[in-house]
């Protein structure tokens, strides 16, 4: 129990250090905790510790969790991994915000799931970097259509831009997809302003976090170094 709250504590610390060491406002980075692979049992002691925004990769493995801690008020939850348009209609009823969106067609399905549901869902668009065929993600030309096409969907709206990065040992060599997120944000703006709605950059995982924070990550994605290893 105090091993959670006390990895909390020090993946705080570290976000306000990196945020104080290139001139931004801890706040403005958000905190979230990958929980994928742990029980119900190990999210509770961290809600218990005051933490609020949780992030999980699959829908199925998700309802469970969601279903049975919605009683705590204030509890977000976010889908990261990969969305396919079979499971957008439970993602809409589960989720808060959605971290993946990578085509026009899962953002279409999604708005139709919002309609029926009355929900406003904020998404995020995954741009893939990398290029890994293992990796999901839009390519960076194809965002500019994806969030045309979504401006005109009722139920959803674009926060932001969301990517992950190759596993690279040494986080210093994932700063270039950072820049290249940020950038990406940057010239999307610029000719279109308002069309990223808040603005949000999620990366950054527990291994590259910092990193991340420097090139203006607003939200954080950790799981390793919050919960440990995942088996
Ligand atoms: C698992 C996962 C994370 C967290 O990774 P850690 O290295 O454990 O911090 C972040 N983002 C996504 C999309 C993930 O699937």
């Amino acid at each position: 129990m105090s091993d959670i709250s006390e990895n909390f504590r020090k993946v705080r610390a570290r976000i306000e250090k990196a945020a104080a060491a290139c001139g931004r406002a801890p706040e403005d980075i958000a905190l979230l905790a990958i929980s994928k692979t742990f029980p119900i049992e190990t999210i509770s002691i961290a809600i218990a510790a005051g933490h609020r925004l949780f992030g999980e990769n699959r829908v199925q493995e998700a309802e469970s969790k969601i279903l049975q801690l919605h009683t705590t008020s204030g509890v977000e939850w976010h889908l990261v991994g990969h969305l396919q348009s079979n499971k957008a209609h439970r993602a809409v009823r589960l989720f808060d915000v959605i971290h993946s969106v990578d085509s026009t067609k899962i953002a279409s399905k999604l708005s139709q799931s919002c309609l029926e549901t009355g929900k406003q869902m904020p998404v995020l668009l995954q741009v893939d970097l990398s290029h890994e065929p293992t990796k999901s993600g839009a390519e960076p030309a194809e965002v500019r259509s994806i969030l045309e096409s979504v401006s005109t969907m009722k139920g959803i709206r674009v926060d932001g831009l969301m990517t992950i990065p190759p596993y690279l040992e040494n986080a210093e060599l994932t700063r270039p997809y950072f820049v290249a997120l940020r950038e990406l944000r940057d010239l999307l703006e610029s000719e279109q302003p308002g069309c990223l709605g808040r603005r949000h950059l999620s990366m950054g995982m527990s291994h590259d976090f910092e990193v991340a924070i420097q090139e203006g990550a607003t939200i954080v994605r950790v799981g390793t170094a919050l919960f440990g290893e995942r088996t």
